[in-house]
């Protein structure tokens, strides 16, 4: 069993915000690292040892990371799974490029998910607008196309209404390039997320369940414990586990899931990596995702993964940010402050977070509120 110890480097595709939080973390347990990204100072290069600034589809860069390092990992999925092929040849790549190839797509990723029994809306792979049509006759309206790759927060989607939408909403999609997929519309009462982990030795854990509200199809807050019943709470963790484990996840695996208005837990979507929705668990729990996302490739026994207190995480988006600033002195005790150190900030871009720690998550709510900045009307 390949165990890499404290004062290993660890090698990180990828500069975002993700990255820098995994090593924040790491460092704590005596790791270094290495980050590859092509804007100099990304948010991970500013606290790892060292950035190699190139772009992602540069084999030779990358192989240059895995040279000094002793794993490598990532902190986005759209890596060129070519690169990390590559990588795999000489470099220790525990998390592999199979996930990568599975959840890069929406098709394979669906196809993937149902040959394993786990519940998905139901969906039809269309390529012509006749398919298109056969596949809204047979799934309903309202129902929702979407390109296989590209698409994130939202881009990428057609919510078709009626019949008439066909035509549009095809040609807007077909221009994308990539195959396309149609799903029944899932009427749901909760978007819910569970982060699971599983390490080289195949151990697996789920963080608890996150309540996800998003506002103009990006996250906005992650509300844990979720309000849902504790079978439902149940239920979505053993589904996430079923996933790392089907799929042999190592490191972790974010799970977006809908809880249905008849009460069923339907999977969307997975990334394989930290989520944003996981984010509250850096305060909220004995151990943060960072933290286990490293325990994971590093063949450490996974961290415990029980609540140190109830909390509510809420984005802070290029718009946030001001108002944020210029009313951290109101800002409760309890409330942890998160900022990515992005230079530029702009609206809708995730520029940090704040984890609200209270008795009760509608004291946190309340304390959201009371401070005026995010004023929004939820979705
Ligand atoms: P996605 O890009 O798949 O995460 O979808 C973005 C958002 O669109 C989700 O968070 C849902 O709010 C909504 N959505 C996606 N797929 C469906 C579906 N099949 N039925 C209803 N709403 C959906």
């Amino acid at each position: 069993m390949k165990v890499i110890k404290p004062g290993s480097t660890i090698g990180i595709l990828g500069g975002g915000q993700l990255g820098r939080m995994m090593v924040l973390a790491g460092r704590n347990m005596g790791y270094r690292f290495v980050t590859l990204d092509p804007t100099p100072d990304s948010p991970c290069g500013q606290v790892a040892d060292k950035q190699i600034i190139s772009g992602f589809a540069d084999v030779g860069a990358a192989e240059e990371l895995a040279q000094l390092s002793d794993v490598v990992t990532y902190e986005f999925e759209n890596v060129h799974a070519s690169v990390t092929e590559q990588l795999e040849k000489n470099s220790f790549v525990p998390q592999g490029s199979e996930l990568l190839r599975i959840t890069q797509h929406r098709i394979r990723e669906k196809t993937s998910l149902a040959s394993h029994g786990i519940p998905v809306a139901p969906f039809e792979i269309v390529e012509t607008e006749q398919d298109l049509q056969r596949a809204v006759q047979k799934l309903g309206v309202p129902c929702v196309m979407k390109t296989a790759t590209g698409g994130y927060d939202g881009k990428g989607q057609w919510v078709i209404r009626t019949e008439e939408d066909i035509p549009k909403a095809f040609a807007e999609l077909s221009q994308a390039g990539t195959e396309l997929i149609v799903e029944k519309f899932i009427s749901f009462t909760k978007e819910l997320s569970v982060v699971a982990a599983r390490s080289t030795r195949g151990e697996v854990k789920a963080f608890p369940v996150g309540e996800n509200i998003h506002v103009d199809n990006i996250l906005h807050q992650t509300i844990v414990p979720a309000r849902i019943s504790k079978e439902q709470e149940k239920q979505a963790e053993q589904i996430a586990l079923q996933i790392a484990e089907a799929f042999q996840v190592v490191g972790l695996i974010a799970v977006e899931m809908f809880l249905t208005t008849e009460g069923e837990i339907i999977v969307n979507e997975l990334a394989p990596r930290p989520h944003n929705s996981g984010h509250y668990t850096m305060e909220a729990c004995i151990t943060s995702q960072f933290e286990q996302h490293i325990r994971a490739i590093c063949g450490l026994p996974l961290g415990n993964v029980d609540m140190l207190s109830p909390v509510v995480m809420v984005n802070i988006l290029g718009e946030h940010l001001n108002p944020v600033i210029e009313k951290i002195e109101e800002l409760p005790t309890t409330a942890k402050l998160h900022l990515y150190g992005k230079e530029e900030s702009k609206p809708k871009r995730k520029m940090g977070h704040i984890n609200f720690i209270a008795p009760t998550v509608e004291q946190a709510c309340a304390q959201i509120e009371q401070l005026k900045i995010w004023n929004v009307t939820e979705e």
